[in-house]
Order: C-alpha cells, then structure tokens, then sequence
C-alpha cells in the first residue's frame, strides 16, 4: 500500500516569525515518526530557518520554485543546489499560479523536474485543468498534455522521488473542492498514464496528492479515494491546527 503525504504549500504568506512558530507547531504534534508523510513549503527566505524549526521531527521541507540550471546569471532564481542547501528535500513545479500566473510552460517545467531531479531533489510536479477546460470536456487531454511534455525523458528510476498533485485551477483558493468521485477519475486517469509512460511498477508507486480547497471537513472522503494519496494543501496549511487536523484525516 501506498503512504499517505500531506504537503502545505504557504505560498506567499507568512512573516519570519509566524513561518517559524507555524513550522514548530506542526513538528511538535507531528513528533520523531509519523505514519502520513509530512511537507511543508514555505516562501524561499524562510526556508533555512523553517528546516531549522522542523529539525527532530518527521517533518520534512519543501520549496515553492527552482531554476533549471546550476549556477548563472539568472536574478532572483534558485538553483536546485541551493534548495537542498537550504535544508530541502522537496521542491513544487508547475504550480498553477505560475502555470496560469507567471506564463510557465510545459517545456520549462520539464527542464526544471528533470534538473530538481537530477540534483537529488524530490519533486512535487503540479497538474490540473482550468475551469474552462473542465466545462468543455478537456481534463483528460489536458492532464495528458502536462504529464506528457512535463515528464518526457524523466529517467524512470528517479519516478520514485516524484509526486505528482493533481490540482484543478478552479478549486484553488475558491472554496470549491472537487468532488470525491471527481478527483478519483482524474487520478485514476493519471495514474494511467504513468503505466503509460514508465510502466505498471512505476505507475503503483507513485504517489499522487490532490490540491485545491482541502480543508479538515472535506479531507476524509477525498483522501481515501483508491488513487488519492494524499493531499496539497494552501489555504488551511497556514494554521497548524487546520493543517494538522488534514494530517490526521489522511
Ligand atoms: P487552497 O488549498 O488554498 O485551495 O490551495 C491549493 C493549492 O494551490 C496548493 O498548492
């Protein structure tokens, strides 16, 4: 069976001192081991004191963003090197908000997966359809599309340091969440095509999280469909009780 992983994406929020009490809080209930995996990502200037907050515990970090090369002239980048330097294990590509908000393509993100891999990185890749996309009935090809460009020449043995989040842009940050049998077709869709793509060991493995509206009274249902592993949360991530409370639920 699959573990459960819950990861907290804090997005542009939070100060120093409030991503550090946050980050104590959830190591503290989370404690040394924990059966549901554990991430949090916090914005990149707190990363190093966040990786310091959560040490001891099973609570691992993650940040929102990397660049595709090593070093350069590339301002206001981080290089995947650096995210490990900061204390990281994972990092997020291919959020929407910089799919749809800062014009990031699939052709990018692939080269960001494949160097975040390749640098040892853990990778959270993030898909999903947007609104219009869903009411003309493109999800699936959609879907297809990122999986297939996003993931094209991804050695197959580092697949097993990759998750992929399923997170329909029309249920981020809207209160809208999708509903259980929803986010079962997508991730069973998927997971489909990662058989496709690296095969039917691969594709058993790879854990799949949904995002999008996640809050600790509809985290039971969603997180307990077969293909979901569990859960990307934004907004209930920033208080330890809400995001703790989605842990538990996993
Ligand atoms: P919300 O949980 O605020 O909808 O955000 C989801 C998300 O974008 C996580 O990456």
């Amino acid at each position: 069976a699959r573990p459960k992983f819950v990861a907290g994406n804090w997005k542009m929020y939070t100060d120093l001192a409030g991503a550090k009490s946050l980050a104590a809080a959830v190591a503290k209930e989370v404690g040394s081991s924990s059966k549901v995996q554990v991430a949090v990502c916090p914005p990149a200037p707190w990363l190093t004191a966040v990786a310091d907050a959560v040490k001891g515990s099973a609570v691992v970090v993650g940040a929102q963003n990397c660049h595709f090369e090593k070093e350069g002239a590339f301002t206001g980048e981080l290089a995947p090197q650096m995210v490990l330097g900061a204390g990281c294990k994972y990092v997020l590509i291919g959020h929407s908000e910089r799919r749809h908000g800062l014009g990031e393509t699939d052709d990018l993100l692939n080269k960001k997966a494949r160097a975040a891999l390749a640098a040892g990185l853990h990778v959270i890749f993030c898909i999903g359809e947007l609104l219009a996309e869903r009411e003309s009935n493109h999800t699936e090809s959609v879907l297809d599309r990122q999986i297939s460009f996003g993931l094209a020449d991804v050695p197959p043995e580092q697949m097993a340091n990759l998750v992929i989040a399923y997170e329909p842009v029309w249920a981020i940050g809207t209160g809208k969440v999708a509903t259980p049998e929803q986010a079962q077709a997508a991730h069973a869709f998927v997971r489909g095509k990662i058989v496709e793509m690296f095969g039917e060991k691969v594709a058993s493995e790879l854990l799949i999280q949904y995002g999008g509206s996640v809050k600790p009274d509809n985290a039971v249902t969603i997180l307990h469909q077969p293909d979901v592993d569990g859960a990307l949360v934004g907004g209930a991530s920033l208080k330890a009780d809400s995001f703790l409370a989605i842990v538990k639920a996993a």
